[in-house]
């Protein structure tokens, strides 16, 4: 991001706007529209105004003389606009003092740009591309004028006029918060959505307990909770809709190593963020220390979020956590994210079931040699069963000489998949007995693996060479 999208208070001060001919007059219009005091140098002489609305059009100070040498004292940003040369030179001066400049299409000497808008009164979304591609940004416009309900503005003015009020009547941030977001959410957002203001105003006026009605405890605190949320392989776009609106919510996310940047940026910007995770090299803080965490964040009545690659209930500890908050009678919900071995799936093509082909699918780590050795591998011999195995990049060769012991062919076709929906993904397919070799190729995890005829269905798998030579060797079995 080079630009970063900020707000002009148009009432502090005159934008200065040098320039001439339609580019001026289409600056002229979407600064007068929007309020602004605009002092304008016509370069080409022509201060003609005419369809502009007479109101705004008497905040149009017509400027004489060189604007190079214009006293530029209160003015709170500059705009050129069909100027030419002067526009450049003119830059170079509002730079001197500070001033926001924008000289049209010409980004190297502007400072700020101007976004694509929504304008729905006191809601505005600013679309910006950093000056890459306007046509991008009217598009992502129109989308969001699609989504955004037509009254959206009239909420925020809405909750702008009642908002002094109930400060004063729920002192506490959390909990003032909390009001705003069940009225937003509930009936009076509605009825302000559908135009029926009187009816809002009236039943926000029939609420005589603001801090009943936004939750508070007995203690006068906000509701305290822990939501454990799944946040999927790493493409945030994985992320469902609960995850994002429990992250959206959150006073403060403890979350994992797996969990990707992209995904944490998706978080309440207020929102605390704290790794409780394994960091390269680096031991985590233990899960006794992760659980006292979560409760203590809840019974100071925050709304924590404790999020989690994949899925919480795969593989995650998601069990203990949650036990741990019952035990300590904390409110808890648990929403469920995509697990890494169905995202592997899915992306490499990968039918973990196939009519007559694979009719069970099973699960299974093996985070260390250790573990692979307390598998009971004879429950594997089934050929018709798919096994997807987490944490087994470096137990490898155990899972092969457990599942060849156990009967399975050399032959049976595997993948390993790695750092799955992510723009690095990585796959390497080929047979049991060559496993370790596979891996071997892999630049680095999270890896998962997948075990079963179905792999041989996988993309990677048509695009080596491998299917022939399989269906060579099957030919010649048979
Ligand atoms: N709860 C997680 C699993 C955590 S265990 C889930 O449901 O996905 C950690 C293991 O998950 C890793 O060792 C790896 O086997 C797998 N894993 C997690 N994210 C992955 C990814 N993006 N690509 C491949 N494997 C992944």
């Amino acid at each position: 991001m080079r630009f970063l999208p900020v707000f002009l208070d148009l009432q502090a001060g005159p934008v200065l706007l040098v320039g001439a001919g339609e580019l001026a007059r289409a600056k002229l219009r979407l600064l007068a529209a929007a309020g602004a005091r605009i002092r304008w140098f016509a370069t080409d002489g022509n201060h003609d105004v005419s369809g502009i609305a007479a109101a705004d059009a008497a905040r149009i100070e017509v400027a004489e003389g060189d604007p190079l040498s214009a006293d530029l004292r209160g003015v709170i940003a500059v705009l050129c606009a069909g100027a030419g040369e002067i526009g450049t030179a003119m830059s170079a001066r509002a730079k001197a003092v500070g001033l926001p400049v924008n000289v049209m299409d010409d980004l190297a000497h502007s400072t700020f740009i101007f976004p694509a808008i929504v304008d729905r009164g006191d809601v505005v979304v600013a679309v910006g591309t950093g000056g890459a591609s306007p046509v991008v940004a009217r598009r992502v416009r129109e989308r969001i004028e699609a989504a955004l309900p037509a009254g959206i503005g009239d909420l925020a003015t809405f909750i702008g006029r009642w908002r002094k009020a109930i400060h004063h009547r729920i002192p506490e941030f959390a909990l003032r918060r909390r009001f705003w977001e069940r009225v937003v959410d509930g009936p009076i957002g509605a009825l302000v959505l559908e135009g029926r203001k009187d009816e809002a105003e009236a039943a926000l006026k029939d609420i005589s307990d603001p801090s009943a009605f936004a939750g508070a405890q007995p203690s006068g605190r906000a509701e305290g909770r822990v939501t454990l949320v799944g946040a999927g392989p790493g493409d945030p776009d994985l992320l469902t809709i609960k995850a994002l609106r429990a992250l959206q919510d959150a006073d403060v996310v403890f979350y994992d190593e797996l969990v990707s940047l992209e995904i944490l940026d998706r978080a309440r910007r207020d929102a605390s963020r704290v790794p409780v995770g394994r960091r390269v090299g680096k031991p985590g803080i233990g899960q006794d220390a992760i659980n006292r965490l979560m409760i203590e964040a809840a019974r100071s009545g925050q709304r924590a979020v404790r999020l989690k690659g994949g899925d919480p209930f795969v593989f995650g500890r998601g069990g203990e956590e949650v036990e741990a908050l019952r035990k300590a009678g904390v409110a808890y919900s648990i929403v469920p994210g995509i697990t890494a071995g169905v995202a592997a799936a899915a992306q490499f093509e990968v039918p973990l079931t196939l009519r007559h082909e694979a009719l069970r699918v099973t699960f299974l780590t093996a985070h260390k040699a250790k573990d692979a050795e307390t598998v009971d591998w004879s429950t594997l011999t089934d050929d018709k069963m798919t096994v997807v195995v987490y944490m087994g990049m470096t137990a490898a060769p155990s899972v092969r000489d457990g599942l060849l012991a156990a009967g399975r062919s050399p032959q049976t076709p595997v993948g390993v998949f790695a750092r799955v929906t992510r723009p690095d993904a990585q796959a390497s397919v080929g047979t049991l007995d060559d496993l370790p070799a596979l891996i071997e190729k892999i630049d680095n995890g999270p890896a998962i693996l997948i075990i079963g005829d179905v792999v041989a269905h996988s993309a990677p798998w048509r695009q080596s060479n491998l299917a022939q030579l399989v269906s060579y060797f099957q030919v010649a079995a048979e």
